[in-house]
């Protein structure tokens, strides 16, 4: 049976870095997007041209309704699935606690927990061997904001985070006498466009000083932990997270 990975958010930063991954190792790659159809487009046509299999499929995860079709076009266009990356997540501007509202925190978490949950869910659908799927693996794009606060810096992003941490756990242990293993990886100041969206472009340079190993981390280094955490190396691996974050 081939595999079959969705990434959620696939068209730029860590998830189109998972995306080139899997495809090299062999996945058909589902790249989800949200609105930058000429990104996923883009991603997708390099994948084709190595010689992989991909789909770009738009899909508002934070919609219930784009997720099910979302699932439902996989389905169609590249067979069940197999894996499940939930990558996407929205860092708003840097703000406050004073100044969060109940309509930021709502549209922080309807992507970074909520979307994570209902393509989890449509996963695990397809996957688990008590609806006659063939188990599969579901890794979770968490931060080390989970567990690292800092002064004024993103308190919803955090919460959202630590959700995922024990969405992760408290799934893995439902699902895993039915062949599906979910991790989570933790990455720490990684070199994307997510720091421009909140509110700091060179976020990761003013900071890297102060890490152990002195450096931002590339999207393809947490890519690779992904990779191996869906990979059948990671057999009796779930419920557990890999900090990717340079000793942070
Ligand atoms: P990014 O902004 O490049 O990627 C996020 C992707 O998610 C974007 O393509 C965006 O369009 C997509 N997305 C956002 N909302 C969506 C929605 N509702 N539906 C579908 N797609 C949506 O940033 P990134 O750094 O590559 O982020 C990937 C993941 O890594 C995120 O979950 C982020 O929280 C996490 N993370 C990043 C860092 C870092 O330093 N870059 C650190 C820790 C965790």
């Amino acid at each position: 049976m081939k595999n079959v990975v969705v990434i959620t958010g696939g068209s730029r930063g860590i998830g189109a870095a998972t995306a080139y991954l899997a495809a090299e190792r062999g996945y058909g790659v589902c790249v989800n997007y949200c609105q930058n159809h000429r990104a996923a487009e883009a991603v997708v046509e390099t994948i084709r041209q190595q010689g992989g299999r991909a789909v770009a499929i738009a899909a508002n995860i934070a919609v219930e309704a784009d997720v099910i079709a979302l699932f439902q076009a996989v389905d169609q266009q590249l067979g069940p699935v197999t894996a499940l990356v939930n990558n996407a997540g929205i860092l708003e501007q840097q703000m406050r606690v004073e100044n969060l509202d109940a309509t930021r925190l709502n549209r922080v978490f309807a992507t970074n927990i909520t979307g994570a949950f209902l393509c989890a869910r449509e996963a695990v659908k397809r996957m688990s061997t008590h609806h006659g799927g063939s188990g599969g693996a579901i890794v979770n794009v968490s931060s080390v904001a989970a567990r690292l606060g800092a002064p004024g810096e993103y308190v919803d992003y955090a919460a959202s985070k630590g959700a995922i941490d024990a969405m992760t756990v408290g799934l893995a242990k439902e699902v895993a006498a039915e062949g599906i293993r979910v991790n989570a990886v933790r990455p720490g100041f990684i070199y994307t466009d997510i720091h421009a969206d909140g509110g700091e472009p060179n976020r990761v340079d003013r900071v890297k000083q102060n890490l152990p190993m002195q450096r931002g981390g590339q999207p393809m280094e947490v890519a690779q932990a992904i990779l191996w955490l869906l990979s059948s190396e990671a057999s009796y691996t779930t419920g557990t997270f890999i900090e990717v974050a340079g000793g942070r």
